[in-house]
Order: C-alpha cells, then structure tokens, then sequence
C-alpha cells in the first residue's frame, strides 16, 4: 500500500524553481535513498513531504490524505506520523535524554509518565544508549545526540522516517552508529525516506534510489541499477 503519493510537486522560491514536477510514491515498508548534488532540491524536496515547506503547486498524499488541502491543526495530527530527522540534533539542551525522548509522547499523546520513561529506555536500548538517559544532550558525542534524535522520532510511533542528510555534520568514527540504527529499523519494515551522501548505504539498505539534479528525479531504480549497471 501507498504510504505517500506526491502529485505534481513543484516549489518556487520568487522566480526560482527548486522543484519542477515531481511524481513519485512511497509505498509501506520501502527504504528511499534520495541522492544527488548540493542544490539539487532533495533538502527542499523532504520538508515539502511533510509541508514544513508549503508546495508552489501539486499535491502530498499520506496514506490517502491530502496533506496540501488540510487545515494546520489537523496537518500537525498527521505530521505525528511522520518521524523527522535532521542534519543538526535539535534536541532540547536543558532536558535530560530521557526527558527528550518522553516529551512529545507525554505533551501529545498524554501518555503516562510512567508509561513514557518506559518507552524511551527501550528506544534507548534499541539505539545503543541505554546507559545514557540521565545526560544532558551536551555531554554526549554528535553521532550520540543523532542516535537519541532517532528515538525521540520513534517514540511518536511514526508510520514512516524522513531523514535529512543524518550524518552529515558528524566527525568520520561517529557516522557507522548512526547508519547502524537506520539500516536496523529498515530490517525492521520502517518505511524510510533518506536524503543522503553515503553511498554504501544506499547501496546495501534502499530499496530505491532516486537520483535527484535540477529539481527533478533524473533517474531511479535500485541499488543493482545504479551501481552494477551504471
Ligand atoms: P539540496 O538539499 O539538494 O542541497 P536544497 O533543497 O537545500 O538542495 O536547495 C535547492 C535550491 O533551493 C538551492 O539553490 C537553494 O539555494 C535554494 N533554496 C533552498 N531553500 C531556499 C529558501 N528558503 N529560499 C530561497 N532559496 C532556497
Ligand atoms: P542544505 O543543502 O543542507 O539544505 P543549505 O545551506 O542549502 O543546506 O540551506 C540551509 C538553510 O538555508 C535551509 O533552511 C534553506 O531553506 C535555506 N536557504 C538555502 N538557500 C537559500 C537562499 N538562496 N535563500 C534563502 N534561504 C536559503
């Protein structure tokens, strides 16, 4: 089934297009790897899935709603569902880890403390940093802080992970923990769309790659496509 179905995607900043008409889905359980250049679109491209950036003109379908048609109190109900994670950790550095992680799940979805905290220890356990929950965000390393970014997302029990460039900002060693985390919520049926630069990734963990230059999909297909037949 169809997690998301985007229609016509286009978006212009003043009299540029960043995004010239895109028509792609995401089905249930399928790993996207979005590639391409600097500037091709692909950040612009992954906030307009979830409308933190309002499309020019086409339409964003999540599991058969348009998200381009609703109202900002039901679009931040539905954005619940979509787990993001970013290039910079944005996590809250006057809250423990495990605060982090049991905010939303508490604000939102006013779930019990108690019920919280037992959450957040398995997300995590889940991304190797069960001893870490009492730290402050600060005194723990980037490819750490992205770790815990990851299990505050999860803990909304989102239907589907959007992440931007993850790795990006985090020194060299700290890179292979991170993308461990992912490629085990991929094995794991995660629907996931990831904006990236590790190619190795890609190429062992996407289902599809989706080559992105200009504003547009210039190519897709899987690993073997791309790098066995290039
Ligand atoms: P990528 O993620 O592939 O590097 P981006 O989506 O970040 O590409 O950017 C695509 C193009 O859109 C770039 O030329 C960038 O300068 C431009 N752009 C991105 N965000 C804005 C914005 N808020 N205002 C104007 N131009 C933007
Ligand atoms: P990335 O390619 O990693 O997304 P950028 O440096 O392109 O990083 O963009 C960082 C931020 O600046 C983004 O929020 C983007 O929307 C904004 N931005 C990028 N280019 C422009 C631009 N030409 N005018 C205004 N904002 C921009």
């Amino acid at each position: 089934t169809k997690i998301l179905d985007i229609q016509n995607l286009k978006k212009k900043y003043h009299e540029t297009e960043v995004l010239k008409d895109i028509s792609e889905t995401v089905e249930k359980g399928q790993v996207i790897c979005v590639i391409g250049p600097s500037g091709a679109g692909k950040s612009t491209f992954l906030r307009c899935l979830t409308l933190l950036e309002q499309p020019t003109d086409g339409h964003i379908l999540f599991e058969g709603t348009d998200l381009t048609s609703l109202k900002e109190v039901q679009l931040d109900e539905l954005r619940e569902k979509m787990g993001m994670v970013f290039q910079s950790f944005n996590l809250f550095p006057n809250m423990s880890v495990l605060d982090n992680i049991k905010l939303a799940p508490m604000k939102v979805k006013n779930m019990a403390e108690d019920q919280a905290t037992q959450t957040a220890q398995k997300l995590l356990a889940q991304v190797g940093l069960s001893d870490k929950g009492d730290e402050f965000p600060t005194n723990l390393s980037g490819g750490q802080q992205q770790r815990v970014a990851i299990a505050r997302a999860l803990a909304m029990q989102p239907e589907v992970m959007l992440f931007d460039e993850p790795t990006s900002a985090l020194d060299p060693e700290m890179v292979g923990d991170v993308l461990k985390v992912m490629q085990d919520l991929a094995k794991e049926g995660m629907t996931m769309v990831v904006v990236t630069h590790e190619m190795g990734f890609a190429r062992s963990v996407a289902d599809q790659i989706w080559f992105m230059d200009g504003g547009y999909i210039q190519e897709k297909g899987t690993p073997e496509d791309f790098f066995e037949h290039p």
